[in-house]
């Protein structure tokens, strides 16, 4: 194959991805919601005064999340044929936060999230921030009426096989949920007050996922440093 074809497949591929994600109202997402809280204070400082973005991170691998979650949400509709026990990606608003779950299984009382991650990154699963996050579904659930009992978290390797795939189940936790509403009312209150948090996270995370990491420290965040 020569250069030119190479050239031009890489670019025909990452401009189509990129055009398709750009479209998509995940990649517009300007409200806060639930997977953000518990992160990092100052990146949804940055979010919430719509601060101008520094650095452009690596979309591939959250591309490849997206499509994930779309596969599964098809194929788990052949367990509920009926339509009438799963709630699939289902919209919700609650307490000023939008969102959507992954899945809501009614007869079982039971919120699900699927998260996707590298077989190198299952030894962090589940971090505090997944299960804030899936704590704060099943509360936004509670609030439009469902009855939650108890939450999942699931998780695939990209790079794994069936047998990597790792679950995490608690039950909801109502003061779980709350604590991040709290969070979450200290960081408005602190950005209406003009004090930016200090930052949370290290280098290589800022690199690979914020849009406000500044390597120059000009204008958005070094990130962490330690020492
Ligand atoms: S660069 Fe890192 S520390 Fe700074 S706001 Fe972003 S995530 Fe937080």
């Amino acid at each position: 194959m020569s250069d030119d074809t190479n050239v031009f497949l890489y670019k025909l591929l990452s401009g189509a991805l990129n055009a398709q994600d750009s479209g998509r109202d995940r990649s517009k997402q300007i409200e806060i919601g639930p997977s953000q809280i518990g992160g990092c204070r100052r990146q949804v400082y940055y979010q919430l005064i719509d601060a101008p973005k520094t650095h452009e991170p690596d979309k591939l691998s959250s591309m490849m999340g997206t499509a994930i979650h779309a596969m599964i949400a098809e194929a788990i509709k052949r367990d509920d044929p009926f339509g009438d026990n799963f709630l699939i990606e289902q919209e919700m608003d609650a307490f000023g936060i939008p969102a959507h779950t992954d899945l809501y299984i009614k007869d079982r009382q039971l919120v699900v999230d699927w998260k996707t991650t590298t077989k190198a990154g299952l030894r962090y699963f589940p971090s505090e921030q997944q299960i804030m996050q899936v704590q704060l579904y099943a509360h936004m659930l509670k609030a439009n009426g469902e009855n939650p009992k108890e939450v999942s978290l699931v998780t695939i390797a990209r790079d794994g096989k069936m047998e990597h795939i790792q679950v995490h189940s608690e039950a909801y936790d109502p003061a779980k949920a709350e604590s991040g509403l709290l969070w979450l009312e200290e960081v408005k209150v602190a950005a209406t007050k003009g004090e930016i948090p200090a930052p949370e996270k290290p280098k290589h995370f800022c690199f690979a996922s914020c849009s406000w990491y500044d390597a120059t420290g000009e204008v958005g965040c070094l990130s962490l440093r330690r020492g």
